[in-house]
């Protein structure tokens, strides 16, 4: 007899607990919950058990009660009920014995509202018996778990529920003890929850993230009104943010999956991946194809697809790879890059539309063209060397942050000396000329600018053949950041 099942409130429900739920409704008996999270998955037993109105009870190595005892009582149980055993891996993968009775007791309560869980955090399903369980992986908790979580543990603090509700995306990919040491950190810091513990919060986070070594959690900012040009790109941005946002309610594929940014080094794709984030209100995490191919982290591939599974369990979030010819290179058809390849394809259609990806190249040209296939990304942008305007944007963005003001200057002398500079190269300008003016103890003047300027080399006139390569190949393959042509 499997248990009427009353529906439950869509927005009450985590997903770890619908997850087991339907395990149970679909009439499995035996689940192997992998997780070293032993008390949430009680919790969430027990909201299951809430559901479905039947009780929970457990049982551990440590009990009164031996393996083979505890199985026969589940057995000789005349009603209904979740039975929560913990470390029973152990007594599986020591005794035939005990996997005989497993087997059998699979038979017994089969259809009778009789449901064996067993937690463990190794995967370690005996053969014998692997076919009649069902495996399934405890993944960090979800907004659900994490907002009755906070509520509980902040009840009687006086914090209000809209600070926690804002607050809640900032664990999102933690586990409930990392989510409690980053709330003991917020509260460390400020003595209570408020919006303004957001950057504790996060701590606990990039300390996490970080620990793999191969992704990075970016804590720095960015801001659309800080790049100077990439017309194009800005509005795509900023239409898609909408879209983005209200993500929940489309169709999949009109949902933003992600961009691909190639070009001229220096002229503002990191910066724009920034503003991406920044735009969408979202965390940004970089995935280092260089670390990740250098074996520091085991099998290239292997560390690939945890990275990718883990950063899923972030989302809402923009994921960032950095340099992806690194890692995505079509010199290699076969082999380890060939089938991290496939994987990232398959994997860009399937992710959790709560993840943007937004990729970085500057030789494209390296990349497999099936990259490039409408589909996988929605849109490729080129970004190339700034336009006469687009420079002097730059020089007036970077000197406003330096604390100039640009209206006292004629920037527009500058449009010549610098013609075939980087955005990069630009702010190395402004930079030297403030420092130089700094150390005269003199206002900055547009002198100043053109002393340095004069000086500068430009990268696109000593790789000129590279660049025109890029240029070349982007033509026809990408959409211009842009919008005219030089
Ligand atoms: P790389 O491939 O070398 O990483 P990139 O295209 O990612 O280059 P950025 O890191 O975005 O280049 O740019 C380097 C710096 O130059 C930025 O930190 C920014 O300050 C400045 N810069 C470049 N382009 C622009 C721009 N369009 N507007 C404002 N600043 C710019």
């Amino acid at each position: 007899m499997t248990p009427s099942i009353p529906a439950p409130l869509a927005n009450t429900e985590s997903r770890a607990a619908k997850l087991i739920r339907e395990a149970f409704q679909s009439g499995r008996p035996l689940t192997y919950l992998l997780t070293s999270e032993e008390q949430r998955a009680g919790n969430i037993l027990r909201d299951v058990g809430a559901v479905l109105n039947i009780p929970v009870s457990t049982w551990t190595l440590t009990s009164s009660q031996s393996p083979r005892s505890v199985l026969e009582f589940i057995a000789a149980h005349p009603q209904p009920g979740i039975f929560h055993l913990k470390d029973f891996h152990e007594p599986l993968r020591d005794s035939a014995e005990i996997r005989r009775a497993l087997r059998d007791l699979y038979e017994s309560i089969r259809d009778t509202g009789k449901f064996v869980v067993i937690t463990s955090p190794v995967r370690a399903i005996p053969q014998e018996v692997e076919r009649s369980i069902v495996f399934l992986e405890l993944r960090p908790p979800d907004q659900v778990e994490i907002l009755a979580f906070l509520r509980a543990e902040l009840a009687g603090t006086g914090t209000l529920d809209e600070t926690i509700e804002e607050l809640a995306p900032a664990l999102q990919g933690l586990t409930l003890d990392e989510s409690r040491y980053a709330l003991r950190r917020a509260l460390a810091a400020t003595g209570r929850l408020e919006i303004a513990s957001l950057p504790a919060l996060l701590e606990e986070k990039r300390l996490l993230i970080n620990r793999t070594g191969v992704v990075e959690f970016i804590s720095e900012g960015g801001d659309i009104a800080e790049i100077g040009g990439l017309e194009i790109l800005k509005k795509w941005l900023l239409d898609r943010r909408k879209l983005f946002q209200i993500r929940d309610s489309l169709s999949q594929e009109i949902v933003p999956k992600g961009i691909l940014l190639m070009g001229i080094p220096g002229c503002g794709k990191s910066l724009s991946v920034k503003a991406i984030a920044a735009a969408f209100r979202l965390p940004l995490y970089r995935v280092d194809m260089i670390e990740i191919f250098s074996g520091r982290h085991g099998r290239p591939e292997a560390a690939f697809v945890q990275a990718c599974k883990m950063m899923e369990d972030m989302s809402p979030a923009v994921l960032w790879f950095d340099e992806i010819e690194m890692g995505l290179n079509s010199s290699e058809a076969h082999g380890e890059q060939g089938r991290l390849f496939g994987f990232f394809l398959t994997w860009m259609q399937e992710k959790t539309p709560g993840l943007f990806v937004a990729a970085t190249a500057n030789r494209i040209d390296l990349l497999p063209a099936e990259i490039l296939r409408k589909g996988r990304f929605d849109e490729v942008f080129f970004v190339d060397l700034p336009l006469d305007d687009e420079r002097i944007e730059i020089f007036r963005i970077h000197l406003i942050r330096r604390g100039v003001d640009p209206s006292t200057f004629n920037l527009q002398q500058l449009k010549e000396i610098t013609t075939g500079w980087s955005g990069a190269e630009v702010e190395q300008c402004v930079v030297s000329a403030i420092t130089k003016s700094r150390i005269a103890n003199q206002p900055l003047t547009a002198r100043d600018l053109i002393d340095v300027a004069v000086k500068i080399v430009p990268l696109s006139r000593t790789m000129k053949e590279q660049i025109n390569q890029i240029r070349g190949w982007a033509f026809e393959r990408a959409v211009r950041a842009s919008p005219k042509s030089r």
